[in-house]
């Protein structure tokens, strides 16, 4: 089974042949994940394709139409019965885009409430408190309320505040989207500490694929309600197994460039591209090319395509370059800094033979 990897029942999170349906539409459509305790799980991809409806069903918020949910080998969800299990025993912590602090608490108030809730006893509280303001670096706002704070300092009690109970599961829904850039890559590895410092287990939201690559012991891209693709990040920019996996992830995307079969050679624009493998009978594929696999400029000996200069970007020591060529934005790499009038001609050529090969249907053709 592609979508799932580890040792499936023992898993401290399994969601097994999960559907959430909104009338006649399936927001989640029969996704079925697996990971260890202490994985930090990455669900990514583009806008509606039922990320927060998962996290969601995580979190009990939602009940799930069809399949389960089972935490450390409890059923916690279950569409069969329609019902939302004990959600409060769940031991699930919630981290949300917008993480309303109460106002009239200070910091270490707002921390201290949920272990109020849980009944810890008053000393307990105190210590853990400490530790969590410590955890994450605030320990001198204690005394400040949340309008004496700033978004990031703001951001950071919010997540103390859920981990201080000690959750299993960590959920947190673009926990990040409200921070500037620079305060938001500071705090994807303090995350990524508060992880391996808690040992739970993480459930994370975004739409951002660099967030996603940075911080995944696992990632799930989803498409459209389904698990396009699952497993370790570096496997899926190395293998991806669709062309939607492809170009969603990486930077720059990687390229897809059609191609026919044509007197025993692919051929693009009439021009052959790349060598066909030994016993292959598809007539007409797509191609990836990295974009470090496209060169800028007529290169002696390998295949050309010619389009229009689009732009340029500076990426350590090199520039990225994309051009329009036909239909097609088709991205390589140059060193030094490139630049170019905007619709003039331009020649890029392909370097290698393509890194996967992929039927119309968009699935990896696997040789
Ligand atoms: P984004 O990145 O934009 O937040 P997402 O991947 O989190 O998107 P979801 O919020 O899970 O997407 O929504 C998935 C789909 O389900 C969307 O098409 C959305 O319109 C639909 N949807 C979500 N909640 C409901 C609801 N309560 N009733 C009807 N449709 C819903």
């Amino acid at each position: 089974n592609p979508q799932s990897f580890g040792s499936e029942r023992n898993d401290a999170l399994v969601i097994h042949q999960l559907v959430k349906q909104f009338g006649a539409f399936k927001a989640v459509n029969n996704i079925s994940i697996s990971v260890p305790s202490g994985s930090f799980l990455v669900l990514v991809g583009p806008s509606g394709c039922g990320k927060s409806t998962l996290l969601r069903m995580l979190a009990g918020l939602e009940s799930p139409t069809e399949g389960e949910i089972v935490f450390d080998g409890k059923v916690v969800s279950s569409g069969t019965d329609g019902t939302l299990r004990d959600s409060a025993s769940r031991n699930a912590g919630l981290v949300f885009q917008s993480y309303a602090l109460w106002p009239h608490m200070t910091v270490a108030a707002n921390v201290e409430w949920p272990l109020k809730v849980a009944k810890w006893s008053k000393a307990e509280r105190a210590a853990r408190v400490d530790e969590v303001l410590g955890l994450l670096n605030i320990s001198e706002l204690r005394d400040r309320y949340p309008a004496e704070i700033s978004g990031g300092q703001q951001q950071r009690v919010a997540i103390a505040r859920t981990i201080g109970p000690r959750p299993s599961i960590l959920l947190l829904d673009e926990p990040l989207s409200n921070l500037d850039a620079k305060l938001r890559v500071e705090m994807r590895s303090e995350l990524m500490r508060i992880h391996r410092a808690t040992g739970a287990t993480s459930v994370y939201v975004t739409h951002d694929q660099v967030e996603a690559m940075t911080m995944a012991s696992h990632v799930a891209v989803l498409n459209k309600g389904r698990v396009e693709q699952f497993g370790p990040p570096v496997e899926l920019l190395q293998n991806p197994q669709t062309t939607f996996v492809a170009t969603f992830l990486g930077t720059p995307a990687a390229n897809l460039i059609p191609a026919t079969q044509q007197s025993g050679a692919f051929v693009y624009e009439g021009q052959p591209i790349a060598r066909i493998p030994v016993n292959f009978s598809e007539k007409s594929v797509k191609l990836l090319y990295r974009a470090q696999d496209i060169g800028v400029g007529a290169i002696e000996g390998r295949p050309q395509i010619f389009g229009k200069f689009a732009e340029a970007a500076p990426i350590a020591g090199q520039s990225m370059v994309t051009a329009i060529v036909g239909d097609m934005r088709v991205t390589g790499m140059t060193d030094g800094y490139f630049t170019a009038v905007p619709g003039s001609d331009i020649t890029m050529s392909l370097l290698r033979e393509p890194d996967g090969i992929f039927n119309e249907a968009g699935q990896r053709i696997v040789l």
